[in-house]
């Protein structure tokens, strides 16, 4: 039976360090601050693979964008 016990106190080991962890993750989340919704790109959709990609980083060929040179030339 000892075995038993060494298994059921584990698991409750683990589980108080995951909901102590949630905590942790659930309050340094709440101050939702302007800078960080700044630094997300908007997010254009490639017109082959339809992958989402930031706007910066997508290729353009007329009013189409693309995620990739390969995509772009893929696309005629
Ligand atoms: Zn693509």
């Amino acid at each position: 039976m000892n075995l038993f016990r060494l298994i059921i106190i584990s698991l409750a080991i683990w589980i108080a360090i995951r909901i102590w962890q949630n905590y942790r993750a659930k309050t340094k989340k709440m101050p939702p601050s302007s800078k960080a919704q700044q630094a997300i790109p908007d997010m254009v959709e490639c017109v082959v693979c339809k992958m989402h990609i930031p706007e910066n980083e997508a290729l353009r060929k007329g009013d189409k964008i693309y995620c990739s040179q390969q995509h772009l030339e893929a696309d005629n």
